[in-house]
C-alpha cells in the first residue's frame, strides 16, 4: 500500500470522522475532504508538470496546507523534501540543490523571517528551481482548487510502489550539518501505522501535535499515524508555543500529546498551567532526546498522561526503533525507550569490533529492517559509512539492553566525555541534576582541559527567583553522591539552551561557546 492508497482506505471507511482542526485558523477537515482536497492539490501538481520521482520542497511551519501537500505528492509520487522553517538563505540554497528541487512549496512567512525575500534571494543560484508557490497566494488557490480529470491522480497513483523514494528528510543537525534521509512509502507509512498501533489508537483518538511537520516526529508519528488509524491530527500553533499548546488540548479534548522532553518542560511550567483543563489527555509520547526521570513523573502525575509512551528513533530510520508498551512498568517507562517495533531488529554492538555484546552491557545500537532509509539523498559515501553490508544501520548512539530486551540509551558516541581516561555519559549527571530543587533543565557537555584532556562543563537553566548557583554548590550538592570525576568543574547558568527546532540541544554549538566562555 503507499500513503495515498492508505489515506483512500482512512477516508472511505471514516469519511465523517474528523481528520484534521487548524485551531489558529479555525479551519477543519473530515477525513471524505481530506482525501477530496489531496486529489485536487495532486491534480493542480500533476498541471505544473510534476511526475513520479520529481522534487517538490516545502518550507513552512505547521500548516494545514502542509500536511495536504504530504498527502497529494504521495498520490502522484512526487518526492516531498521537508525544509526545516528555520533554515536561513545559506541552508535554504543547499537543501534546493542538493535535493534538486523542481518545485518549492512555501509560506510567505514564518515568525520574524521573510520567506518569499529569502528565496528571491537564492534563486538566481538554484538552477533546478522553477516554480515557487506560496501557501495562501492567488497561484496556491489556483493550484488548490484546480478542476479537471481526476482520473489523472488516480493513474498516476496506480503507477506507484510501496518501495519507491517519496520523502527526503533532512536530520536535526544535533551533531553537525543535516543530512537527507531518503524514504519511501512502505517504511514511513509501516513506522506511523506501528507508532498509532503501540499507543493503542482508536478512530476516537485526538492527537496534538506541537512537534514540526518537517520532522519525522510531526509527519510520520503524527500525521501518518492518525491516518493510518483514522484519528484527529490537532495543531495547536505554526510553531512551538507552550500556552498554545495547552490551550488546543483543553479546547479540542485531546486524548494525545507529542513532544520532546523540552517541550513538556516548558509547559509544566507554564504560568497558566493550572488554568486549562487536560483530563482528556490519556497517552502521547515523548521522544526524540533523553527524558529525565522527574518530568515523565509531572507528564504523567500532572497532565494525566497515564499512558504516555516513549520512542527513540532517528531520521534515517523512519524514525522509531523502540517504544515502550502501555502495560510496561511505570519503572520501564521511567527508565528506558522500550523494546524493539514490531518487524524490526535492534543489536547493540562494540563498535570497535563490530561485535554483539552481552545484554547489560554498552555499545552502538544497530538496527535493521523495513524502516531502515534507502540512503543519504545524493551521498553514497555517508549512506556506505552509515548503513553496513547486511542492511544494519548504525545509529551512533550509545545503549544498553537488558535481559528483558529493554533498551537504555546512555547518550550519543559523539556525546560521550572522556576525562583522564573515564567514560563519562553526561546523561547520567544530567539525571542527578534534575534532582536538584532549583534546576529546571541540566545539560553537560565536555570541554577541553589541559590536565584531564576533558573536563565536564554543566550548563543549567533555573528556577524563577532561585538563588545564584556556583560550581562550588554544585560540587557540595553533588559531594557523597557522585563519584568525584562526575562532578561538573564549571557551571554556567542560562536562560535558555541552543536548540534545533526539533527542540533538541545542540551540544555542538555549547561547547563552542564554553570554550570562549572559559577561555
Ligand atoms: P544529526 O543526525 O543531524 O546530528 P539528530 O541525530 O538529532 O541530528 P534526528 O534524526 O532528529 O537528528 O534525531 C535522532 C537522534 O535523537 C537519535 O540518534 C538519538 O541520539 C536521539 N534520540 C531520539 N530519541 C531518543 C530518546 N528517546 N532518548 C534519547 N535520545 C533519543
Ligand atoms: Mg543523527
Amino acid at each position: 500500500e503507499t500513503i495515498g492508497d492508505n489515506l483512500d482506505r482512512t477516508a472511505a471507511a471514516y469519511p465523517d470522522r474528523e481528520a484534521l482542526v487548524d485551531v489558529p485558523s479555525g479551519r477543519r477537515w473530515t477525513y471524505a475532504r481530506l482525501r477530496a482536497d489531496s486529489d485536487t492539490l495532486a491534480l493542480g501538481l500533476l498541471g505544473l508538470g510534476l511526475t513520479k520521482g520529481d522534487r517538490v520542497g516545502i518550507w513552512a511551519p505547521n500548516l494545514p496546507e502542509w500536511t495536504l501537500l504530504q498527502y497529494a505528492t504521495a498520490k502522484i509520487g512526487a518526492i516531498l523534501v521537508n525544509i526545516n522553517p528555520a533554515y536561513r538563505t545559506h541552508e535554504l540554497k543547499f537543501v534546493l540543490n542538493q535535493a534538486g528541487i523542481t518545485v518549492l512549496v512555501s509560506a510567505s512567512s514564518f515568525k520574524t523571517s521573510n520567506y518569499e525575500q529569502m528565496i528571491d534571494e537564492v534563486r538566481g543560484d538554484c538552477p533546478r528551481l522553477r516554480s515557487v508557490v506560496v501557501i495562501g497566494s492567488a497561484r496556491w488557490e489556483r493550484l488548490s482548487t484546480r478542476d479537471g480529470d481526476r482520473a489523472l491522480v488516480a493513474r498516476a497513483q496506480a503507477a506507484l510502489s510501496p518501495d519507491d523514494p517519496i520523502n527526503i528528510q533532512y536530520t536535526s543537525g544535533t551533531t553537525g550539518f543535516p543530512k537527507g534521509a531518503t524514504l519511501s512509502h512502505h517504511s514511513i507509512l509501516n513506522n506511523g501505522y506501528f507508532v498509532g498501533r503501540l499507543c493503542g489508537y482508536t478512530v476516537e483518538d485526538r492527537v496534538c501535535i506541537p512537534v514540526p511537520f518537517y520532522h519525522c516526529f510531526g509527519m510520520v508519528m503524527g500525521n501518518l499515524a492518525c491516518t493510518a488509524t483514522g484519528c484527529t491530527m490537532v495543531i495547536p500553533a505554526q510553531g512551538f508555543d507552550a500556552e498554545a499548546t495547552l490551550r488546543a488540548v483543553a479546547q479540542e479534548r485531546c486524548t494525545s500529546l507529542y513532544g520532546v522532553p523540552t517541550m513538556f518542560i516548558a509547559e509544566l511550567h507554564h504560568p497558566e498551567f493550572d488554568s486549562y483543563d487536560l483530563s482528556s489527555l490519556r497517552t502521547g509520547i515523548m521522544a526524540g532526546a533523553p527524558c529525565p526521570v522527574e518530568v515523565l513523573k509531572q507528564v504523567i502525575d500532572r497532565m494525566g498522561m497515564t499512558e504516555v509512551t516513549i520512542c527513540y528513533g532517528m531520521t534515517e530510520t523512519s524514525p522509531v526503533s523502540t517504544q515502550t508498551r502501555v502495560d510496561d512498568s511505570l519503572r520501564r517507562r521511567v527508565s528506558t525507550v522500550g523494546r524493539v517495533h514490531p518487524h524490526l531488529e535492534v543489536k547493540i554492538i562494540d563498535p570497535d569490533t563490530g561485535l554483539t555484546v552481552p545484554r547489560g552491557e554498552p555499545g552502538e545500537l544497530c538496527t535493521r529492517g523495513y524502516s531502515v532509509m534507502l540512503g543519504y539523498w545524493g551521498e553514497p559515501d555517508r549512506t556506505a559509512e552509515a548503513i553496513d553490508s547486511a542492511r544494519w544501520m548504525h545509529t551512533g548512539d550509545l545503549a544498553v539492553m537488558d535481559d528483558d530486551g529493554y533498551v537504555n540509551i546512555t547518550g550519543r558516541i559523539k556525546d560521550m566525555v572522556i576525562r583522564g581516561g573515564e567514560n563519562i555519559y553526561p546523561r547520567e549527571i544530567e539525571e542527578f541534576l534534575h534532582t536538584h530543587p532549583d534546576i529546571v533543565d541540566a545539560q553537560v557537555i565536555g570541554v577541553p582541559d589541559i590536565t584531564y584532556g576533558e573536563e565536564l562543563c554543566v550548563w543549567v537553566m533555573l528556577r524563577d527567583g532561585a538563588e545564584e548557583l556556583t560550581a562550588a554548590k554544585v560540587r557540595e550538592f553533588a559531594a557523597g553522591r557522585l563519584a568525584h570525576y562526575k562532578i561538573p568543574r564549571y557551571v554556567v547558568v542560562v536562560d535558555a539552551f541552543p536548540m534545533t527546532v526539533t527542540g533538541k540541544v545542540r551540544k555542538v554549538e555549547m561547547r563552542e561557546k564554553s570554550i570562549e566562555l572559559l577561555d
